[in-house]
């Protein structure tokens, strides 16, 4: 017998008899049988199987939470008290978490089970999963292709149907595009409607932790149950949750993003795609114009600035000495942290921790990252302008669909991936990738819809009623 694929195909499979003890055992016998994805870094059969049989004996006795029956991945970069994580690296191998993240608690008090941990690029450094210390991870579409990243193996785990759902993060991206490129929904909330405690953080100021899922309610229903504010993240915001109903918003001013048709280096399918959608949703009756993306030439570099200034130092602690891996050769405290730190990360994680010490360098900072903080305002306050003139923007996810390990080499060009979906990191602003293409190549690729911070059950409702996911 298979899996359900959703969230309610389960509660349905359920009703009938299944026992959430079986979808486990068939998920833990599906991801071994998908080994060669490597979508995960480690399955936790005892504590998925305990959990199982625990929500068993409360769906008998009705006292099961909301997400009983939901089979969940979770990436390697939350931590899961007593569970292995490495946030992909060298660094943290054999590191166990000393205590949960607040997502995963809420997950658990919701009576979810957590199956195991992805695979990610390291330190969710990435766009391609290529950046792994433990391997690239295949899409399950086409296992010649990458899955995107850097929340690759959690796109994969949901993709390749052994949970229906995964929790992965979004920090410039590595939600959405992973999402568009393996056909799944991919949903960044609002910065502060999470909280990030318990996530190892990469760039504070952007990190906002979001589910995937196959349909829209599935990925409604998780984020319903990790929303809100949390005493241990003082960024959460106090603002209570707006219940998620997805009932039809009704007409919709919608700006969709001209940039995003006539950019060169675009896929020609995706653009016209995406011109397919908008004359669509016109002839629907919603209004549908056209809006200058604010500084698209400068999000990029913005955003690299910025998220590779904030890493430099939340990586500072990763020095051999409190936690991790801890260099055999070294001699005295300094070699310590050098040659810990030198053997520990990967070149990408090095690149980085290098450039973000280099724009906050006395001399530098002015000119780099006081500068990507003015812009980086600019940029938050015409995208929260232009709410006030549309409920929802609309673009493409990625300017192409899944690319092949090796490709794209330069790093530059990769973190051009991100050219449609750091805005909503910059500006904080919730934004999801719905599957609605599937190109002559035989891939899929998504679109992007974006609301204003904290607009979510508007957000999550239109994404449902205007693209059917
Ligand atoms: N691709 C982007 C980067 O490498 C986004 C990563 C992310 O969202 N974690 O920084």
């Amino acid at each position: 017998m298979s899996i359900p694929k959703t969230f309610s195909e389960a509660r349905t499979a359920i009703a009938q008899g299944a026992t959430v003890t079986q979808l486990v055992e068939r998920s833990l016998v599906e991801a071994e049988r998908c080994k060669d994805l490597n979508a995960f870094l480690d399955l936790f059969p005892e504590s998925a199987l305990a959990k199982a049989a625990d929500v068993d004996a409360k769906l008998l006795a009705g006292t099961a939470g909301p997400l009983a029956g939901l089979l969940v991945s979770i990436k390697d970069n939350l931590c899961y008290k007593g569970h292995k994580v490495s946030a992909a690296s060298r660094i943290l191998e054999g590191f166990t978490s000393l205590y949960s993240a607040t997502v995963v608690e809420r997950l658990l008090a919701a009576d979810a089970v957590i199956i195991g941990r992805t695979n990610c690029d390291e330190f969710a450094m990435g766009s391609s999963n290529e950046n792994s210390a433990f391997g690239n991870v295949k899409n399950p579409v086409d296992p010649a292709k990458v899955p995107g990243g850097s929340s690759g193996g959690a796109a994969a785990s949901v993709a390749a149907g052994i949970v229906h759902a995964a929790l992965g993060s979004d920090t410039g991206g590595s939600i959405r595009q992973p999402a568009s490129f393996t056909g799944t929904v991919g949903f960044k909330p609002t910065y502060g409607r999470v909280s990030r405690y318990g996530l190892i953080a990469f760039a504070s100021s952007f990190d906002q932790i979001g589910p995937f899922a196959h349909s829209v309610e599935d990925a409604a229903a998780l984020y319903s149950v990790i929303a809100g504010s949390d005493p241990h993240d003082s960024t959460t915001s106090s603002k209570p949750n707006e219940p998620i109903t997805l009932s039809n918003p009704g007409k919709l001013r919608i700006g969709y993003f001209r940039e995003g048709l006539e950019r060169p280096g675009m896929d020609p399918e995706v653009v016209a795609h995406l011109q397919q959608q908008i004359d669509r949703l016109k002839r629907e009756g919603h209004t549908v114009e056209a809006v200058e993306v604010p500084l698209l030439d400068h999000q990029v570099p913005t955003y690299y600035i910025l998220a590779t200034a904030e890493a430099s130092s939340n990586l500072a602690r990763f020095d051999g000495i409190h936690f991790g891996h801890r260099s055999k050769q070294a001699q005295g405290v300094e070699e310590t942290y050098r040659l810990s730190r030198t053997e520990g990360f990967g070149p990408e994680v090095k690149r980085r921790i290098l450039l973000g010490t280099f724009v906050l360098s006395s001399g530098y900072y002015d000119a780099y990252y006081a500068k990507a903080q003015r812009v980086r305002r600019i940029l938050r306050d015409r995208t929260l302008e232009a709410f006030d003139r549309f409920d929802l923007l609309l673009g493409p996810t990625c300017p192409s669909t899944a690319f092949a390990p090796g490709e794209i080499t330069d790093p530059v060009a990769m973190y051009l991936q991100d050219i449609f979906t750091v805005q909503a990191n910059l500006a904080g602003t919730p934004a999801i990738s719905l599957p609605t293409g599937t190109h002559s190549n035989g891939l899929p690729f998504g679109v992007q819809l974006m609301a204003s911070p904290f607009d979510e059950a508007r957000l999550l409702a239109s994404a449902k009623a205007l693209f059917g996911s």
